[in-house]
C-alpha cells in the first residue's frame, strides 16, 4: 500500500521524464549495471540522471544485510560479475562523467567483502578515464575492515565516503548489523593510511534523533579527521521501513550546515533533499578550484 504520510512542500520533486534519464537508463541496463539512485528510489533521480549523474552500485542488487532504512533487497546475492570493472569504466566514458561515485551492497558472504571488486573499478577507471575523479562509498567490511580499506586506499581513491547514517543511541534499530565505532574508525584509518585521500561521511534526519547527538556525531567525526559531511532527510521507502519521525525544516538543515562548518569540515552539503553523492562532484570541483 502506498504511505500515507504527506511530504511537507520541500520534499516535492519533478517526476523523471527527460531524455537525459532515458539515455542513462538505457545505457545502465545495456552495461549490466546497478545503481543506487533507483535500487535506493532515491527522489533525485529525475535532476541527477537529467544531467547524466548516476551512482553505480556493484557486487550486484541483493544485500547480506537488512538496514531498517534501506530499500535494497536482501539475500543471497549472485556472483561477482567479473566483467563489471570494464562496464563502469564504459559508463563513466559514456556519460562524460568528471566524478563518478561507486557503491555497493554489503557482501558479508565474500572472503574480503568485496574489497577487491572496488580496487578493480578504480583501477579500470583510471585506466579508460583518467580525468574522472572517483569518490567511493563502501561498507563497513565488518571483521575484515582492516585488509579491505588497506587495499581500496592503496588504490588511491579521491574521495573514500562511509556513512555513519544515524546518531549511536539509535543504531540497534536503524543499523543492527553495524557498530558505531567501527565505523567512525575505518575512516580514521582511512585517513592515516592516506592524508592526501579526503574522507566523507553522511547522516540522515528525522529518525528520532536529538540536535545535540547530531552536534556529538559531527565532533566525533572531525576527531576522526572526516573532511566531508552530508546531512539529508530520511524517506520511509516503503511501509516495512523504519517510520519517519520528523520532516526537518529547511531551517533546521541550514543551522546544521553552519556549525558543522564552524567544526571544520572541508565541504558540507545539509538540505532536505541531500543524499551522500547528491551534487557530489560539483561540490568537490568546486573545493579542488579554490
Ligand atoms: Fe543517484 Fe545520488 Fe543523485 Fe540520488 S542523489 S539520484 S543516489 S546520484
Ligand atoms: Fe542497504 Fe547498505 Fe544496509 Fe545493505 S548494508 S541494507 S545496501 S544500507
Amino acid at each position: 500500500p502506498a504511505i500515507r504520510v504527506r511530504k511537507p512542500d520541500w520534499l516535492r520533486v519533478r517526476a523523471p521524464t527527460s531524455t537525459g534519464f532515458a539515455e542513462t537508463r538505457k545505457l545502465m541496463r545495456r552495461l549490466n549495471l546497478n545503481t543506487v539512485c533507483e535500487e535506493a528510489a532515491c527522489p533525485n533521480i529525475g535532476e541527477c540522471w537529467t544531467q547524466k549523474h548516476a551512482t553505480v552500485m556493484i557486487l550486484g542488487d541483493t544485500c547480506t544485510r537488512a538496514c531498517a532504512f534501506c530499500n535494497v533487497k536482501t539475500g543471497m546475492p549472485k556472483a561477482v560479475d567479473l566483467l563489471e570493472p570494464v562496464h563502469v569504466a564504459e559508463a563513466a566514458g559514456e556519460l562524460g562523467l568528471e566524478h563518478i561515485v561507486i557503491t555497493s551492497v554489503d557482501r558479508d558472504d565474500l572472503p574480503d567483502g568485496g574489497a577487491s571488486q572496488f580496487v578493480k573499478v578504480i583501477r579500470e577507471l583510471r585506466a579508460r578515464a583518467p580525468k574522472t575523479t572517483i569518490e567511493i562509498l563502501t561498507p563497513d567490511f565488518r571483521n575484515k575492515a582492516e585488509d579491505a580499506v588497506r587495499a581500496i586506499v592503496e588504490a588511491r581513491p579521491d574521495v573514500y565516503n562511509h556513512n555513519l547514517e544515524t546518531v549511536p543511541r539509535l543504531y540497534p534499530t536503524i543499523r543492527p548489523g553495524a557498530r558505531y565505532y567501527h565505523s567512525l574508525r575505518l575512516l580514521e584509518t582511512v585517513k592515516k593510511l592516506d592524508p592526501t585521500v579526503f574522507t566523507k561521511s553522511g547522516v540522515m534526519v528525522g529518525l528520532g534523533e536529538q540536535r545535540l547527538e547530531l552536534h556529538q556525531v559531527m565532533d566525533d567525526m572531525r576527531s576522526a579527521d572526516i573532511d566531508f559531511l552530508t546531512i539529508g532527510q530520511y524517506l520511509q521507502p516503503t511501509p516495512r521501513h523504519a517510520k519517519v519521525e520528523e520532516f526537518v525544516t529547511p531551517d533546521t538543515f541550514r543551522a546544521y550546515a553552519s556549525i558543522a562548518k564552524a567544526k571544520g569540515f572541508l565541504l558540507v552539503a545539509s538540505s532536505p533533499l541531500t543524499r551522500s553523492s547528491y551534487h557530489a562532484g560539483a561540490d568537490f570541483e568546486r573545493l579542488r578550484a579554490a
